[in-house]
C-alpha cells in the first residue's frame, strides 16, 4: 500500500472513500487524491483478451465520434503537422484523424499488446506501436500536438513522462489531457453507495485502476512542475454512452449535464466546475 503523494512527495494525507478495503487518500500538503493501491509502472491489463473480444465496435466508434472530430476541427487547424496519441487503446483516435486529416502525421502509442493486436488487425493501423513511449526514439521537438484520452489517471509516476512528452514538443505545440474530475466522481461514488451499498464488484472510483485522481487545481500543479505553461480549461461535449450502454435516457441527461456545467462554468468566469471530465491544454 502506497501512501506517499505522487506529486509533492509528502505522507501526511487523509482517507476520502474506502473502496472495497482500498483507502483513496487526498494528501494534506497538496490536496493531490490518489489510489493507495500499488499498481506497476507496466501494467497493460486495462484491455483483456475479454474485453476486446466481447467489444463493440461500431458502440466504441459512435459513442466517441462526436468529442474526437470537435477536438479534430478545434485544434488541428493546419493543414499538416504532426501528433502523437500517447495510450492509443484500440486506435479509434487515430484513425479519426487519419479520416479528417489525411496530411497529418499520425501515430499511436499503447502498453496493451491485445489493444494494439486489434488497432493494426481490425482497425487497419499500422502506425499504432506497442510498448512504453518512453523507448520510441521520436525525435526531440518533432511534434505539434501530443494527446491522452483517459491515460493520465493510470500512471502511477505521471511526472517523468509529462517531462519526456515536453521535450518531443516543438517550441510551439501542446499536450491534451482528458481524465476524469474527481470531485464530480467521488459525490456520484458517495451517492451510489448510500443508495445500493458497497457492492465487491461494483464500480466507484477504480481504485486499482486510476491510481492518480485530478481536479483542476492539481492538473496546473503537475504540468506546471513539468515545465508546461498555465494549463487552459475547456469544454468538449461528452463520450455519448453511460456505463457501455446505448440507452436514449442516458444520453439524453448526459446531454443535458454537459450544457448545464458548460453553462456555470462560463457564467461563474470559469471558477465552479462541474463537468464529469476535465479537458486541459498545456502549452510548452
Ligand atoms: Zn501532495
Amino acid at each position: 500500500m502506497n501512501t506517499e503523494c505522487y506529486l509533492c512527495g509528502s505522507i501526511n494525507n487523509k482517507t476520502v472513500f474506502l473502496e472495497n478495503q482500498i483507502p483513496i487518500l487526498e494528501c494534506l500538503n497538496c490536496g493531490h487524491i490518489f489510489s493507495s493501491y500499488e499498481q506497476s509502472d507496466h501494467y497493460d491489463g486495462y484491455w483483456g483478451e475479454e474485453e476486446s473480444k466481447e467489444f463493440d465496435l461500431e458502440w466504441w466508434d459512435k459513442a466517441h465520434r462526436k468529442v474526437y472530430s470537435t477536438f479534430i476541427q478545434e485544434f488541428l487547424k493546419e493543414k499538416e503537422g504532426s501528433i502523437l496519441d500517447v495510450g492509443c487503446g484500440l486506435g479509434f483516435f487515430v484513425k479519426s484523424v487519419m479520416n479528417q486529416k489525411p496530411k497529418w502525421n499520425v501515430i499511436g502509442y499503447e502498453m496493451s499488446k491485445t489493444a494494439v493486436k486489434f488497432a493494426r488487425e481490425k482497425n487497419g493501423l499500422t502506425n499504432v506501436f506497442e510498448g512504453m513511449v518512453e523507448h520510441s526514439n521520436i525525435p526531440k521537438n518533432s511534434l505539434d500536438i501530443i494527446t491522452m484520452w483517459d491515460v493520465i489517471e493510470h500512471i502511477p509516476k505521471p511526472k517523468p513522462l509529462l517531462k519526456y512528452l515536453y521535450s518531443l514538443l516543438k517550441p510551439n505545440g501542446f499536450l491534451f489531457i482528458q481524465t476524469p474530475n474527481f470531485p464530480i466522481q467521488l459525490i456520484k461514488a458517495k451517492l451510489k453507495v448510500a443508495i445500493f451499498g458497497m457492492k465487491p464488484n461494483g464500480h466507484y472510483l477504480e481504485a486499482k485502476d486510476h491510481i492518480n485522481n485530478y481536479k483542476l487545481k492539481t492538473i496546473r500543479d503537475l504540468a506546471l512542475s513539468c515545465n508546461f505553461q498555465e494549463p487552459q480549461f475547456f469544454m468538449l461535449p461528452p463520450i455519448l454512452s453511460v456505463s457501455g450502454s446505448t440507452n436514449f435516457m442516458g444520453k439524453f441527461s448526459k446531454l443535458g449535464y454537459y450544457h448545464v456545467t458548460k453553462w456555470i462554468w462560463y457564467l461563474s468566469f470559469k471558477t465552479v466546475f462541474l463537468n464529469n471530465t476535465i479537458f486541459a491544454l498545456l502549452k510548452k
